[in-house]
């Protein structure tokens, strides 16, 4: 069975129009979890496939940005800017089916800059994520932290100033205790946990169960 079908985007930067792989749902087979709920997966890598990358200018986002996000006046020579740098440092970029982990990398490396100039903390909080992901998963331990933090960072300012929808928010106040946990903030990490589960106690989700344990765990 294919793992992959092919998309039609079009870019909102540069006007090219391309196709892109997607996984299959049924190719995506999550093994494991890691504590802060990295998935691990069996076969292909669905993580390496979560960005969508331009060929022709190199911008980078999340499939439900790209093509839609619009590019603020005021940020789009940032932009311009991150992507030139981007193809002065990687050169060609892998954006077909057979991909490695450090193809993967340098695509969420342009993602969580991209995301970063354009002031999208919802984005960059999550690309940096990702990206410390990989890091793990190449065994760069410092890379790694230095992701979380900045991870951490975009939660905090995403909290703060944006609009959370309820659907995410769960998630967000997941990672807000489980970042600062992971990087050591015992206490911060325990204010986050105890709100998302006070405030969304017997709601179905992933991230509330495991906020339920790790509040238990930092407490005692
Ligand atoms: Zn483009």
């Amino acid at each position: 069975m294919p793992s992959f079908w092919y998309k039609e985007f079009v870019c909102q930067l540069c006007g090219n129009d391309f196709s892109y792989p997607r996984v299959f749902s049924d190719a995506i087979i999550v093994e494991s979890r890691d504590e802060d709920l990295k998935p691990n997966f069996k076969g292909v890598n669905a993580l390496y496939y979560q960005v969508i990358s331009c060929p022709k200018c190199y911008l980078t986002l999340f499939e439900r940005d790209f093509g839609t996000l619009e590019i603020p006046e005021d940020k789009l020579d940032k932009v311009k800017k991150v992507l030139e740098n981007a193809k002065k440092e990687f050169g060609s970029l892998n954006l077909g089916e057979e991909r490695s982990l450090d193809d993967a990398i340098k695509l969420f490396s342009i993602a969580a800059a991209v995301y970063t100039v354009m002031e999208h903390s919802r984005g960059a909080a999550e690309a940096y994520l990702k990206l410390a992901w990989l890091y793990r998963e190449k065994g760069l331990e410092k890379e790694e932290k230095i992701a979380l933090a900045k991870s951490l960072k975009f939660f905090e300012k995403h909290f703060k100033e944006e609009i959370t929808s309820e659907k995410e928010e769960p998630m967000i106040l997941f990672y807000l205790g489980e970042l600062n946990k992971l990087l050591g903030n015992r206490k911060e990490a325990v204010k986050w946990f105890s709100m998302l589960v006070n405030k969304y106690r017997g709601v179905p989700s992933p991230y509330i169960k495991a906020a339920q344990e790790r509040w238990q765990e930092v407490r005692d």
